[in-house]
């Protein structure tokens, strides 16, 4: 389902970014930008429906480990920034109570749901107002690591991580209807943009995670939302899995660089020859089949593929698989691009070798970044 619902809109926000950058009048400009902001908050809506109906099939995949708060909580600071400065507003971390504060998590879904409170606490907060996130848990993480322990067994304690902000806080009533979806509490007339969705997803998180959610709140004073997961020892080093991974050098003969776009849906494949007529040094040549791609690869040879995942004949796991397995194509890197999001995939693509995963709407800066770094290091 994420394929179908992600796919139309690739067109509405690939070719509505490309028309961002070309068009002058201002009237337009600002048709455009309806047309770019709708299309995000679908796309917004769709992950998180598409979340949310994942974990209520039990199909969430969550891995548990030892996660610094501090560490989660410096890089979700730095994300909410720009939000904060734009309202004026003081967003701090109550530093000693997070101390080494070490939760078990699932990382990337922790800062999910962290970076939901935090930015909610701004949305929902007055001009000049303030957010604190702080940790409350007496002996959390203080014996320093534990080498014998790096799968960071819980330590028997329990660790509550709070937002609080000096916002229009709730009443009982409206607290007792947050965390349905859809629900937005009185601000569905409001101009702060939202879902409706965080808060009910955020929960769900949570308790995939092993841990609840809370709120404590009063009209006109502010919000405490918490949320209490197991205490951890601190943890080994945690290795992250690199987006893209070091490239073997071929020397290039022409300054021409020839991408291959094996893809079989017309409309991402017109949005990708709009895309690389601005960079007149790669020369495009596409495939709608994965066999049909293949003979090109081998026949072309070209600097790089771009990869859909879904083709007609047969998976773009398995194109990936026999250009590697193919001595003439294995050193082409290969950049995959699906409408797929679930980290999962895009996690067990990077094993199999490809250099990048992209997701599907393409967001067009961070194409021609993604090609310009791998057609760069090809060169050195
Ligand atoms: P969204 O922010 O996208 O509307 P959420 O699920 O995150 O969705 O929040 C649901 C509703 O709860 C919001 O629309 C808002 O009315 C209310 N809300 C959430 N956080 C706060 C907060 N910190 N202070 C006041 N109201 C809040």
């Amino acid at each position: 389902m994420s394929h179908e619902l992600r796919t139309p809109l690739n067109a509405i926000l690939g070719f509505g970014q490309l028309l961002q950058m070309d068009v002058e009048t201002p009237d337009l400009q600002e048709s455009v930008g309806y047309i770019l902001k709708a299309g995000e908050h679908l796309l917004n809506l769709i992950n998180d429906v598409l979340e949310i109906a994942r974990i209520e099939e039990g199909k969430l995949d969550i891995s548990l480990e030892p996660v610094l708060v501090h560490d989660l909580l410096e890089e979700s600071l730095q994300l909410v920034h720009p939000l904060a400065a734009q309202r004026n507003i003081t967003v701090k971390a109550d530093v000693a109570s997070v101390g080494n504060c070490c939760v078990r998590a699932d990382r990337r879904r922790l800062q999910q749901v962290l970076l939901n409170l935090i930015s909610n606490g701004l949305k929902y907060n007055r001009e000049g107002g303030g957010v604190t996130v702080s940790c409350n848990t007496p002996s959390c993480g203080v014996d320093g690591p534990d080498p014998g322990n790096a799968g960071g067994a819980e330590t028997g304690e329990r660790v509550r991580i709070s937002v609080s902000d000096t916002g229009r806080g709730l009443s009982p009533e409206q607290v007792a209807r947050l965390f349905t979806p859809f629900e937005r509490v009185g601000a569905e007339q409001g101009e702060v943009e939202g879902t409706g969705l965080g808060l009910a997803l955020s929960r769900h998180l949570v308790e995939c995670m092993g841990g609840v959610m809370g709120v404590q709140s009063e009209r006109g004073v502010g919000s405490t939302f918490w949320v209490e997961l197991d205490a951890a020892n601190l943890p080994m080093p945690v290795l992250e899995l690199a987006i893209t991974r070091p490239l073997n050098n071929i020397q290039l003969s022409e300054q021409v660089r020839t991408l291959l776009y094996i893809e079989d849906n017309l409309s991402n494949l017109r949005l990708v020859e709009v895309i690389l007529k601005k960079q007149p040094w790669v020369k495009l040549i596409s495939a709608g089949q994965g066999q049909m791609g293949l003979d090109m690869a081998s026949e072309h040879l070209p600097d790089l593929v771009l990869l859909d995942l879904h083709l007609p004949d047969m998976p773009g796991s398995e194109v990936l698989r026999r250009l590697q397995s193919d001595p003439r194509t294995s050193l082409i890197p290969v950049v995959m691009l699906s409408a797929d999001a679930n980290p999962h995939s895009a996690a067990k693509l990077l094993e199999a070798g490809a250099h990048a995963y992209l997701t599907k709407p393409l967001d067009v800066k961070r194409l021609l970044k993604v090609l310009d770094a791998t057609l760069a290091q090809k060169v050195g």
